[in-house]
């Protein structure tokens, strides 16, 4: 069975890993949200995609989830020794990333092309999309601060402002990915992570012919918002803030018109009638990936009932 998956950072990388240890290699395409991507330092950073396959690779850091494991911070240390600009943390290893990564771009490379060759030494057989390879910007309007830039937003200012609304910049010049339209048209299934559905998947589906392309499939998303809360991030300060209460019945109308099935969380049982009220199925179960095993727990729970209720 070919799955596409749409992920962004954490939440993203997490469930790609667990169809990763579930699938054959060749089955499983994952296309990453390039809307957080930001230039530092001159460096070109890919937050999402670095998780994602940092993750993939077995080099993720397991503690907070980004950036590498072993990491050190040497250069960080003397960064901020002369009084460059250290809130967005990069390490050593990670740096070499970025260092590389630029140097091939300003090449002429494309991203896809370097995410490949990236994926390839490090021994990540899955196929993994950026989802662009022009730049996509996602812009944050808040009360307080005006318009931020995705990571001013959620690194400096530490999600901080009040949202008001998103601008994906350079959205309607972008174009998906080479392949990548391909690949969904392919797929058996295209699987939504439990991403933040504002700002990881919105920019993927918002791209010119995503939304028809994955509106063709049988699509299965998960809720990134748990009782209430997200894990980890702004999603349900997000949606508090524009006025919908947080749940997974608002994650449902969010994605409801790609008339997914819904995976939820056992804690959210009391409102799989509500979801099913808008027609869409729900599939609930734990979906909490505390660890490894969770992963590939929660994405072989997943491919059951795809198999003995969608298929
Ligand atoms: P980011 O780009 O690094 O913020 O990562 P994502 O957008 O991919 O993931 C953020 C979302 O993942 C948050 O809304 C979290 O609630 C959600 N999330 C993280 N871990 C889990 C988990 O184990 N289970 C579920 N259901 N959601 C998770």
């Amino acid at each position: 069975m070919k799955i596409v998956a749409l992920a962004g950072g954490v939440g993203g990388a997490k469930l790609a890993h667990g169809f990763a240890q579930s699938l054959p290699s060749k089955d499983l395409t994952i296309i990453v949200n390039t809307g957080d991507d930001f230039e530092h330092f001159g460096l070109y950073i890919s937050p999402d995609l670095d998780t994602v396959c940092y993750t993939l690779a077995g080099l993720a850091n397991p503690t907070t989830g980004w950036g590498r494991r072993d990491e050190s911070w040497k250069t960080m240390e003397n960064i901020q020794l002369l009084g460059g600009p250290d809130w967005f943390r990069l390490g050593d290893l990670d740096l070499g990333v970025h260092l590389e990564r630029t140097r091939r771009l300003k090449a002429g490379q494309t991203l896809s092309q370097i995410t490949l060759h990236f994926c390839r030494k490090w021994g990540v057989l899955q196929t993994v999309f950026p989802m662009s390879d022009q730049p996509v910007r996602t812009m944050v309007n808040t009360v307080e601060a005006g318009e931020l830039g995705f990571q001013e937003y959620f690194v400096r200012e530490r999600c901080q402002p009040q949202v008001k609304g998103f601008r994906f910049e350079g959205l309607d010049q972008a174009a998906p990915a080479p392949g990548l339209l391909e690949a969904i048209h392919q797929a058996d299934f295209v699987i939504i992570c439990p991403s933040n559905p504002w700002v990881s998947i919105d920019p993927i589906l918002k791209l010119p012919g995503i939304l028809d392309a994955v509106g063709k499939k049988k699509v299965i998303a998960v809720s990134p918002i748990i009782a209430g809360e997200a894990i980890k991030g702004p999603a349900a300060k997000m949606y508090a803030e524009l006025g919908i209460q947080p749940s997974a019945l608002a994650v449902a109308r969010h994605y409801q018109r790609l008339r997914p099935a819904l995976v939820i969380d056992q804690k959210d049982a009391g409102l799989s009638d509500d979801v099913n009220k808008l027609g869409l199925e729900t599939f609930i179960t734990n979906t909490i990936m505390s660890d490894h095993t969770e992963r590939k727990r929660l994405a072989e729970d997943m491919l059951h009932f795809i198999g003995s209720n969608l298929l």
